[in-house]
């Protein structure tokens, strides 16, 4: 190597050879370190591969019982599990639409024919909420997920998931029935028989045991998400409320059912509800059938709260423990509690039997726990006496505004829209929304409620 031009002296020069010494030693010291580190790394896989002591790796001679046990000599089979495959959707122009039906809370209905088949379907065109800023509504995820897991005689059958062309355009293909219970029921001149209300319960009531067996609560029962086709049979619709819940229920939304259909547990701001809701949509349904009617035709949430307690009594500690510790009971002035034990509705329902009575009355119990679980309502002794469920067989058939004309709406309200729930008490609530025009209202028969 040449010199450094700086290095003009001895002493530099020794200084230079002890320096190159010292960096060649270094250089060394760390090859030396690296090799030591490979071989660790090997012993140690080494070590891993040798056979623990109960470990066989080679087979036993055939002669010995063991053998054939721990080590098959045929080839070992693959254990094969089929996971449904993954395909794009099909694109809704594959569908010809024949009639606009309904423009729901979450999306759009028609009734329309795929054009290979021939087969008429009902399309729902997903509504895509522009505010949410998470993109895909949860109200169609939820749909899609709930409906997809059940199959049952009594909910609606979905069969695919179209698109449009751009990703906003997404409809759900499902089974087409001619009528829903709410429409149908305003255009029937007289209520369903008792033979048909019990034949249109049980279904009803069959599919919501289904649903809970699953974990699945529907969340928004109500008339217009019943379906009926042309031969008496019914079938559940409208998941967008639906969801998974567990045991202890989860903390969930107070804000879901279409008001006349809420329970009170709901309207006093209960987040840990479970079954129990259905069940009392389940009970609204039972006296609108018998009446036509819907049985709790609330303005708003207070009113909704009074005409309940109108019908079914006031609830008391003894009745409903813990009651006052929901969210919104605290701020409720409530009269003295009658005993009322179902003679307000045995009174509304004159024609219905006493076995009849006490099912409505059971659904309509305030307090959630007392309510009958499905199964309990399917072999309840109403549907045992005379006159017995109808056969579907033997239904009326009804003349299907699904199928062609447009449709004649009453005004009802919708489901609840997601966000944030009004609470009816408390210190930093607004309750404008529920107190609107509150004064010029109509009360609940005999009492009116207060906010302390
Ligand atoms: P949304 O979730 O937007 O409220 P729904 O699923 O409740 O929409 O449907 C709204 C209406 O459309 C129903 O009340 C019913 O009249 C009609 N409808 C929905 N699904 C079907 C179907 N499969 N067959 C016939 N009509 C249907």
């Amino acid at each position: 190597m040449a010199p450094s031009r700086w290095a003009d002296t001895e002493e530099d020069k020794a200084a230079d050879v002890q320096r190159k010494r010292e960096k060649d030693e270094k250089r060394r010291a760390k090859a030396e370190r690296a090799r030591q580190e490979v071989a660790e790394v090997q012993a140690q896989q080494k070590l891993e591969e040798r056979p623990t002591k109960r470990q066989r790796l080679s087979a036993a001679p055939e002669s010995t019982p063991q053998a054939s046990l721990s080590a098959p000599s045929a080839p070992r089979k693959l254990l094969r599990h089929n996971a449904p495959g993954w395909y794009p959707s099909r694109h809704v122009n594959n569908f010809e639409r024949l009639n606009h039906i309904e423009e729901g809370s979450y999306g759009w209905v028609s009734r329309a024919k795929e054009t290979a088949t021939g087969e008429v379907v009902a399309l729902k065109k997903l509504k895509m909420d522009g505010s949410d800023a998470s993109g895909f509504p949860v109200t169609g995820l939820r749909e899609i997920q709930c409906l997809k897991a059940c199959q049952h005689g009594h909910i609606v059958d979905l069969r695919e998931i179209v698109v449009g062309n751009g990703l906003e355009e997404v409809f759900l293909v499902m089974e087409f029935l001619e009528h829903d219970l709410k429409t149908l029921q305003e255009e029937m001149q007289e209520p369903f028989l008792a033979s048909e209300t019990k034949t249109l319960m049980l279904q009803l009531t069959s599919a919501v045991d289904y649903l809970h067996d699953h974990w699945i609560l529907h969340r928004d029962l109500k008339t217009s998400n019943i379906l009926m086709n042309n031969r008496g049979e019914i079938k559940l619709a409208d998941f967008g409320m639906a969801r998974y819940f567990g045991d202890p229920s989860p903390k969930m939304t107070q804000l879901v059912v279409t008001l006349w259909y809420r329970a009170p547990e709901l309207l006093l701001g209960a987040e840990d509800y479970g079954r129990a809701i259905d069940l009392w949509s389940v009970g609204c349904i039972f006296g609108e059938l018998l009446t036509k009617q819907p049985l709790l035709q609330g303005k708003n949430e207070v009113d909704q709260l009074s005409k309940i307690f109108a019908l079914c009594g006031i609830p008391s500690e003894e009745t409903w423990p813990g009651f006052k510790r929901l969210p919104n009971a605290r701020s409720l002035r409530l009269p003295r509690a009658e005993q009322n034990s179902g003679a307000v509705i045995r009174a509304k329902f004159p024609l219905l039997t006493t076995a009849g009575s006490s099912l409505l009355c059971d659904l309509l119990a305030l307090n959630p726990a007392k309510r009958p679980a499905a199964k309990e309502v399917l072999a309840h002794p109403y549907f045992e006496e005379n006159p017995r469920p109808k056969s579907t067989a033997m239904f009326p058939t009804f003349p299907s505004k699904a199928g062609q004309e447009k449709r004649r709406r009453y005004a009802s309200p919708s489901a609840p829209k997601r966000g944030e729930a009004p609470k009816i008490g408390g210190a930093a609530g607004d309750f404008s929304g529920i107190f609107a025009g509150q004064e010029d209202e109509e009360t609940g028969a005999g009492f009116q409620l207060k906010l302390i």
